[in-house]
């Protein structure tokens, strides 16, 4: 019999309780008994990874990252543990493995360490002996021996790494959804289930914002051709596989419509339009580690123009302090900034190949009169810059436009 290896990642609602953590273990013992080989990666039980930066919080709003990090891994320290004591107590083999024990190397950017080496003798041999390793997920260690932490939603990416140095089979996720939907349900309830999706339509859909996956994950598995699965760890037949282009059927243009609300905008009026402008103001924000997405610089009247950019609300604040700066010194007449503003995008492998796709979103926005303020647009992706009580209202009608609507009353797959 051949054996195949598996990955499964349990997210924090999944391992929620020590019932939760039981029923998990109960599944991963029956994946085993189908004959696979499984290593286990854990998130910390769902809500502990906010207690514990809470109570940093209570101390101070700028603990150290160093310290930051040893403080959120042992979240995932106490859910290993649980779980490899639960899988023990059924009478399975199983052994932690916490991310300096692996150990999983990454660079020095605490809170948003990226990985620099994945280790697998430890844990090869752990499988070897035919025991279940159970992987901390989202903690790594840095060259010098500190504990880092991934970023929020790491622990998807250590299982994906996991999957991919150990050559896996496939890596399954589980949460508490069955996969990815073409809208957010809770907002556009013709909403439908998708069953495949291309890595790189994931890949935009994690970035605007679909809380499903982890990017840093989605890129690992397309860069190491990581078979990727989502699934619910509450049962249920339905799961989304993110697979190569070529696997995707090509039955809808658009394959999903997202709304990203943590977005605000700051606009430097009159501004002297002249060579290193842009640089000047922008360079600051990107030392800073703010990431500007969208861009706009009107038409210069008379040698002075306006310039816009987005960025996201978190990092509005600092944003201001360093922008002013830069305001004063290029004599800009004014700078405004505004929260009240969403990010309505449209996401699928289509758009590349099928013109008026565009004007088609567009539309759809005008005939609900809601005015665009800003576009931008990629092989993959649309989006549009709209006010925010509109947000909800524009996924809706983006959705029914593209043919995504789920009109028989009947649950429809695409
Ligand atoms: N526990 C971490 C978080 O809440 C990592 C993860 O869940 O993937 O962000
Ligand atoms: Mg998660």
């Amino acid at each position: 019999m051949v054996m195949s290896l598996i990955i499964q990642k349990y997210g924090g609602s999944s391992v929620a309780t020590t019932d939760h953590i039981r029923r998990v273990a109960m599944g991963v013992a029956s994946s085993r008994v189908k004959g696979n080989k499984v290593a286990v990666v854990v998130s910390a039980m769902g809500g502990q990874t906010d207690q514990l930066l809470n109570l940093a919080a209570e101390i101070t709003n700028h603990p150290p990252g160093r310290e930051q990090d040893a403080l959120v891994a042992t979240g995932e320290q106490v859910c290993a543990a649980l779980m490899a004591i639960t899988l023990e107590s059924l009478g399975h083999r199983a052994k932690s493995l916490m991310g300096l024990q692996l150990p999983l190397i990454t660079d020095n950017v605490h809170t948003r360490a990226r990985i620099t080496e994945m280790q697998t003798e430890n844990i090869e041999q752990v499988l070897n002996d035919d025991i279940i390793p159970v992987v901390a997920g989202f903690q790594g260690i840095t060259e010098d021996g500190s504990i880092s932490t991934l970023g929020r939603g790491g622990s998807d990416t250590t299982a994906v790494a996991l999957a991919a140095s150990l050559n896996a089979d496939c890596c399954e996720i589980y949460s508490d959804v069955d996969g990815v939907y073409t809208a957010d349900p809770n907002i556009c309830p013709k909403a439908r289930h998708i069953k495949k999706i291309s890595y790189q339509e994931m890949l935009e859909l994690a970035g605007l914002g679909a809380k499903v996956l982890h990017s840093r994950s989605v890129e690992l598995a397309q860069k190491y051709q990581v078979p990727l699965v989502v699934k619910s760890s509450f049962g249920g037949e339905r799961q989304t596989w993110i697979v190569n282009e070529e696997e995707v059927m090509e039955n809808s243009v658009i394959k999903g419509v997202t709304l990203e609300k943590n977005v605000s905008k700051i606009s430097l009026i009159r501004v002297p339009d002249r060579p290193g402008i842009a640089y000047q103001i922008l360079s600051p924000l990107a030392d800073a580690a703010i990431n500007v997405d969208m861009i706009i610089q009107n038409a210069s009247i008379e040698g002075y123009t306006d310039f816009t950019f987005t960025i996201p609300t978190s990092d509005l604040a600092k944003a201001k302090g360093l922008v002013e700066i830069v305001a004063a010194e290029i004599g800009a007449q004014e700078m405004l900034a505004a929260n009240n503003i969403v990010k309505i995008s449209a996401v699928g492998i289509g758009i590349k190949t099928n013109p008026g796709v565009a004007a088609r979103m567009f539309r759809s926005l005008s005939s609900e009169n809601i005015n665009i303020e800003m576009i931008s647009t990629s092989e993959y992706r649309i989006s549009c810059v709209i006010e925010e009580k509109y947000g909800e209202l524009a996924v809706r009608a983006v959705h029914k436009a593209f043919e995504l609507d789920n009109i028989k009353q009947e649950e429809k797959e695409v």
